[in-house]
């Protein structure tokens, strides 16, 4: 009783201080950044013997940061073993830790976080974290993500009255978004009654129990919101009527502006656009006011490249994003590559934060699916497909190609010196079809291969591309 009191004190704790830390002026800000920087540049150099060799002609109390050397996913893993700063931690037992389904809500080591994501290019990345660090996330939604951030003591007056909150996710697992919800601070249960709604289920189910509980806010990707606001228009989802519905929030996928005209205009609330990675998960939190997301430049460094990493102006659109997380000590991302194309707004964000505001978010872009089912056709999520793909630790790259309404080609490559098990990757896409009913309408052909190149057009890996043309009278929201 008394560790869950002292549990609540401390995350209010948390809000109060990143709610206050906002409204410090940029120069002030910045200046904590660099502290910040400073100090997880020591401890890197001093525990990680992978950035120590990378380090070694830096003096972290004076180096800046672009002068620091960059990584990316593949090196990380690499020398995954070198990189995170707690020597009993190894990649080999990461990977059975996550690969067993009952360790799910248990902590690695007694102590550790684990998820393991895919991002745009290569091999899953596995993530080691603190709970602290699941908890900021979540704090951070309350002190800067939510309409009520500028009186954040209303946010306290829900003690006992706590909001409704629903969100999507792909199904339990060891996935960023999935983990961020299995291991939530039990004190956000204080101010949040959660429902969790997931995509393995049909839409007709998700509807009802949307109305059932009629979320204040309802987090998801653009996809499903899409679909969600589709359902409202048609009158079968009522979230609007009752004036509940406060915000949505937009997740891992680009939100188009006809997308978000589309599921404004049928919600009467704003989407809020939230930009984030498995790796840093408090990158940036969603304007609650306006479009993009405001970077929490006391938690993490955000740069915008262009293709020879050279830093583009706010304003201009970059070719990739490096990402520094300052608040993960066990395992640190420093200058961190991630394919994603970023527009900073060179003008403050209208709603007035002093946080920098991500004006634009793209990349990640995605083709949409439909299947046959008898003589209709109906949208087919790929999440199912990418679901089973994120768990074969032994791909280092895949791609879903539809070639026609009911047949998908599936190119695989495997992770250097390891054997693929095309068997057991068939059998694995089947139960997963099985469970969501899928199985007599899709048909996945593996291909084995030695490696797959990015698009020369983009340089970027399309992991799901259809061949075909929208079915007859789809009108598309998404480019
Ligand atoms: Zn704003």
């Amino acid at each position: 009783m008394l560790t869950r009191a002292w549990e609540t004190v401390q995350f209010i704790y948390t809000v109060a201080r990143l709610a206050n830390r906002r409204r410090r002026q940029p120069e002030q800000l910045f200046a904590y950044q660099r502290g910040q920087l400073r100090k997880l540049l020591r401890f890197a150099l001093e525990n990680s013997p992978f950035y120590r060799r990378r380090f070694r002609h830096i003096d972290p109390d004076s180096c800046p940061l672009e002068r620091l050397p960059i990584t990316n996913k593949q090196e990380i893993m690499e020398h995954f073993d070198e990189v995170v700063t707690d020597r009993r931690i190894r990649l080999a037992d990461v990977e059975a830790f996550a690969s067993d389904p009952a360790n799910l809500g248990r902590l690695f080591l007694d102590r550790y976080v684990i998820c393991h994501t895919s991002g745009s290019q290569g091999r899953p990345i596995f993530i080691v974290q603190e709970q602290k660090d699941i908890q900021l996330a979540f704090a951070l939604q309350l002190a800067r993500g939510h309409p009520l951030e500028k009186r954040w003591k209303t946010l306290f007056r829900r003690f006992g009255r706590p909001a409704r909150w629903a969100s999507f996710y792909v199904k339990p697992g060891f996935y960023p978004s999935s983990v961020v919800f299995t291991y939530m601070p039990r004190a956000v249960h204080r101010f949040a009654q959660t429902l969790r709604l997931s995509l393995q289920d049909s839409l007709e189910k998700n509807v009802q129990q949307l109305n059932e509980f009629q979320p204040n806010f309802l987090t998801g990707y653009a996809s499903v919101l899409e679909a969600l606001a589709r359902e409202q228009l048609a009158g079968r989802l009522r979230l609007r009527e009752s004036g509940q519905l406060q915000m949505l929030t937009n997740m891992s996928e680009p939100l188009t502006p006809q997308a978000r005209e589309l599921i404004e205009g049928a919600f009467g609330v704003h989407v809020s656009d939230h930009y984030a990675m498995g790796e840093c998960m408090t990158l940036t939190v969603g304007c609650p006011y306006h479009q993009g997301a405001h970077v929490n430049v006391d938690l993490a460094i955000l740069e915008v490249v262009d293709d020879r990493y050279r830093p583009v102006p706010p304003g201009t659109k970059g070719s990739r994003v490096l990402v520094t997380c300052l608040h993960n000590y066990v395992m640190p991302f420093i200058r961190y590559e991630i394919g994603d194309v970023i527009t900073m707004n060179p003008q403050r964000c209208p709603c007035g934060s002093n946080l920098p505001h991500v004006a634009a978010i793209e990349g990640r872009t995605k083709d949409r699916f439909w299947i046959r089912r008898n003589d209709h056709y109906e949208e087919f999520s790929p999440f199912i497909f990418l679901e089973v793909m994120y768990r074969c630790f032994d791909v280092a790259e895949f791609q879903f190609i539809q070639t026609d309404w009911t047949r998908f080609d599936l190119r695989i490559a495997p992770v250097p010196g390891r054997q693929l098990n095309v068997a057991e990757i068939q059998r694995r896409l089947q139960a997963a079809l099985c469970e969501a009913q899928l199985h007599p309408l899709i048909q996945v052909n593996i291909i084995p291969v030695d490696e797959i190149r990015p698009d020369p057009v983009s340089g970027k890996m399309k992991r799901m591309q259809t061949l075909l043309a929208p079915p007859p009278g789809v009108a598309s929201a998404s480019p």
